[in-house]
């Protein structure tokens, strides 16, 4: 544990946070709920078959989003509990090894994907002034590459994504109008584009509810010549939970 993590550890205790889950005192999310988490049977597949149905691509979440998931990620997001970003990454570096993992199992990747090459994270852009203050994508991502470092798994985060116009807010609109909004409002910068090491790109969210900001980031990349992998995101709001 490095000495910034006992600092963090020491103001969850004076602040007197509890974790979310048990209500242990201390972390937002204590260590025995992380595990449980990762160990069951709460993440899984779906796929984005929006773009064309014969390649339609890997979706992997660690959470479903409307349970546990949305507790946890509006908790980090919108109140204040940053260090989430910590437990949140390493879920996210689950779903990403999850995807991967599928699609060597399935043959649409080599077996020395993981081990031969570089993971290319390629986050959905934010936008330029965060409401919040801060980029709760990139603490996340952060912490999925320290935990895929653990693992002996080079990464890196590609900022190749960026938005080239605004949309309006997506909430209340269904999700055929979702995707219409969002659709042309990323370009991928050529600068990134063209310093990609080689090795899977795999886009990813906090978040994934109807699919429609990750398709456009997908449709972005490979519009400028990016093959995309896979996308991963912490939580999903699965189509069980609707
Ligand atoms: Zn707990």
């Amino acid at each position: 544990m490095q000495l910034s993590d006992w600092g963090s550890d020491l103001a969850d205790l004076v602040l007197g946070r509890a974790c979310l889950m048990c209500s242990a005192p201390g972390r937002s999310l204590c260590g025995s709920c992380l595990e449980t988490l990762r160990s069951g049977d709460h993440g899984g597949m779906g796929r984005l078959d929006d773009l064309d149905p014969r390649r339609a691509l890997p979706l992997a979440y660690a959470l479903p989003y409307r349970t546990i998931g949305s507790t946890l990620v509006l908790a980090y997001k919108e109140h204040g509990h940053h260090r989430l970003q910590v437990p949140l990454g390493v879920l996210l570096a689950d779903a990403l090894l999850h995807a991967l993992e599928g699609q060597i199992a399935d043959g649409t990747l080599t077996s020395g994907t993981l081990t031969g090459g570089t993971l290319v994270l390629a986050p959905v852009p934010s936008h330029p002034r965060p409401a919040r203050g801060f980029d709760a994508l990139a603490g996340i991502v952060r912490h999925a590459q320290r935990e895929l470092a653990r693992r002996h798994i080079p990464s890196v985060n590609a900022p190749v994504l960026q938005l080239s116009r605004r949309h309006g807010t997506l909430k209340r609109l269904d999700r055929r109008h979702r995707i219409s909004t969002v659709h042309g409002t990323m370009r991928a910068r050529e600068s990134v584009r063209d310093r990609l090491p080689p090795g899977p790109v795999v886009v990813v969210d906090d978040v994934v509810t109807s699919g429609a900001t990750a398709r456009e980031a997908i449709r972005a990349l490979q519009a400028s010549g990016v093959r995309v992998t896979a996308v991963a995101a912490v939580a999903h709001q699965t189509a069980q939970a609707r």
